[in-house]
């Protein structure tokens, strides 16, 4: 299959560089320049796209991609599919779906879960938003990026799913880290509290897999100084996607909404930048109660 792949960063390059090891016909384009095993660089996002059965877009937000997609899509060949693996709002997800379908073109929103590492080794979660057509055609590139794609329903439900997977994830992270804080004033040891919770009812993620405690539970960004990992900022980037989609959906959402500005305050008035969201758990020890 020919392949335009356009947003070749730090998730696209090892996607790209996995789909053309399984013998695809890859044509990459990237604002930076960049290399990746297999693909042919071409010198724009519509040289990418044009002759390709499939273009991937991976791209830092729904600006961009909108921008891009005006591009693309009048040059995509008729019948040709559209994937955005971006995470995006909900609202330019839908709004692309509805340009490429009325050009005769498929379209799949396709977030993914499992990080750099996931896209490395192929080993990604897709969450898509499509038609049965759109899904079926993209369907065997999500088993080489990945190991599982669940297909959410029409357009945007992909986006919908990582928004408010992610809602929980933050909020959770949260509640994990101020309660390991309220631990350590209670002086319960950070090793029990984990050997209780991780098997009681507080269980989750954060506390189970991705522990913020240094030293403790499997090994975690906490165990690295805290380097991400899943950096404080784009966790507070889907925090504030799912409030973007709360509002425009008219949805309640406190916990979300409370996550999203201790992450604001975390990365735009504290140290948070460039530190993983799991860095929440030495905030919290070194603010104490106000
Ligand atoms: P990144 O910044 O490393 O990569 C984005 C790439 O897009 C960059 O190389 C940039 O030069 C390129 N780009 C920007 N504008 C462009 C344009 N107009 N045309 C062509 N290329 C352009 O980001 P990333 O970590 O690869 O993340 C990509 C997307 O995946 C984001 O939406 C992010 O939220 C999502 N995501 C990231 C992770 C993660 O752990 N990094 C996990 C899940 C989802």
């Amino acid at each position: 299959m020919r392949i335009g792949f356009i947003g070749l960063g730090n998730m696209g390059a090892p996607m790209a560089a996995n789909l053309a090891g399984a013998g695809h016909d890859l044509h990459g384009f990237d604002t930076a320049a960049v290399a990746v095993a297999g693909v042919t660089m071409v010198e724009s996002a519509t040289a990418a796209a044009t002759g390709a059965d499939v273009v991937i877009t991976m791209l830092p937000n729904g600006a961009i991609l909108r921008a891009v997609a005006a591009e693309v899509l009048p040059v995509m060949e008729p019948g040709a599919t559209l994937v955005d693996c971006s995470t995006v709002d909900v609202d330019s997800a839908r709004d692309v779906a509805d340009q490429a379908t009325q050009t005769g073109l498929l379209f799949v929103d396709a977030p993914v879960s499992g990080g750099v590492g996931g896209a490395s080794a192929g080993t990604l979660t897709f969450m898509a938003g499509g038609s049965d057509d759109a899904f079926a055609k993209a369907a065997p590139l999500f088993e080489i990026m990945g190991q599982k794609a669940v297909h959410c329903g029409e357009a945007g439900a992909g986006q919908a799913a990582k928004i408010c997977n992610n809602m929980i994830l933050g909020v959770t992270m949260i509640a994990t880290c101020e309660a390991f804080a309220l631990a350590d004033k209670l002086g319960l040891d950070r090793q029990k509290m984990f050997d209780v919770v991780s098997t009681s009812s507080g269980y989750s993620w954060t506390m189970n897999a991705y522990c913020p405690a240094p030293g403790v539970g499997p090994q975690s960004p906490s165990d690295n100084d805290y380097q991400p990992g899943f950096a404080a900022e784009l966790m507070l980037k889907d925090l504030r996607l799912s409030q973007q989609a709360a509002e425009s959906a008219d949805a309640d959402t406190p916990l979300g909404q409370a996550a999203t500005a201790l992450y604001e305050q975390f990365v735009e008035a504290e140290d948070g930048m460039g530190r993983d969201f799991s860095a929440m758990l030495p905030r919290f020890v070194q603010r104490g109660r106000r």
